[in-house]
Parts: C-alpha cells; sequence; structure tokens
C-alpha cells in the first residue's frame, strides 16, 4: 500500500520534472528561432504557412521543440531525406505536425518504438503517410500550396 503511494508520487514527480525541462527546451528553442531576425524568422513562418500567433501557440504544445515528423516517418518507413525535395508535402505536413494536439501521444509511442503500430488512431498526418508510402507523394495534399 505505502510502496504504492511512493511508487505514484515518484512517478508524478517524474512527469513535473519531465514537463518543465520540456518547456524550458521549448522556450531556449523559440529564444533561437527569433534570434536569427524577425525578417528571417517571418519568411520561415510564411513558407510553413503559420501566423506569428500560431507559432506562438504551437510553441506551448508538449515537445514543440522536438522534432517528431521525421521521426515520425522513419517509423513508418518513409526516409526523411529524400521526403525534403517534395516542397510543398513537406511544408503542408511540417504544418500539420506543428500545430499537432497529439503531440506528447506521438511522443510517447516513438519514445516506445511502437508508433508504426498506433499512429493511424489519431495522428493528423496518417493519410499523407499511406500517400507517400503508396506512390511517394500525397494525393491528399494535392492543390495545397505551402
Ligand atoms: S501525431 Fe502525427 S501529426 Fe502529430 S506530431 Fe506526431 S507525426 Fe506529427
Amino acid at each position: 500500500m505505502a510502496g504504492n503511494l511512493i511508487s505514484e508520487t515518484v512517478g508524478a514527480w517524474r512527469s513535473v520534472l519531465s514537463f518543465l525541462a520540456d518547456r524550458r527546451r521549448s522556450r531556449a528553442a523559440t529564444r533561437e528561432f527569433w534570434a536569427m531576425g524577425r525578417d528571417e524568422c517571418t519568411g520561415i513562418l510564411n513558407d510553413i504557412g503559420l501566423s506569428r500567433s500560431e507559432f506562438d501557440d504551437a510553441m506551448r504544445l508538449p515537445y514543440a521543440s522536438e522534432d517528431l515528423l521525421s521521426s515520425a516517418m522513419r517509423s513508418v518507413g518513409i526516409d526523411p531525406d529524400s521526403f525534403q525535395s517534395l516542397q510543398a508535402a513537406h511544408c503542408f505536413m511540417s504544418r500539420t505536425c506543428i500545430t499537432c494536439l497529439h503531440r506528447r501521444q506521438c511522443h510517447g509511442h516513438l519514445a516506445a518504438f511502437d508508433f508504426e503500430s498506433h499512429y493511424q488512431d489519431f495522428c493528423p498526418n496518417s493519410v499523407n503517410f499511406a500517400d507517400l508510402l503508396v506512390d511517394g507523394r500525397s494525393q491528399s495534399m494535392a492543390g495545397k500550396a505551402c
């Protein structure tokens, strides 16, 4: 009984520390981003299709400083390096990832190395991954500009 209570308390404390560390990384990443200069940053945000306020909101999401898209792609069998050349698809999928409300769940499955067995239940990019796996481009993004 007491052992359960202690282990729950330790688990909760670890969660708090992990949350705080994540917030610190996100704040540092945001500072580094804006240190590149307003014009450069505005250009990058325009390229991805994010407004300043959308970017600010996204940087408050869990694991905001981590590139979950590349890890997710590798997990489902897509080479993120060869995908970079598909500019419109890359921007659209990056935007979806940056603003994704399932980042905590996504990170958990990536850390457990079982993302590929679960992502179709929650990942907003799952259709795009399926398209890329079938023919190297996403039909669901056809006609969408970055
Ligand atoms: S669940 Fe999908 S869209 Fe969301 S962060 Fe993970 S890979 Fe990106």
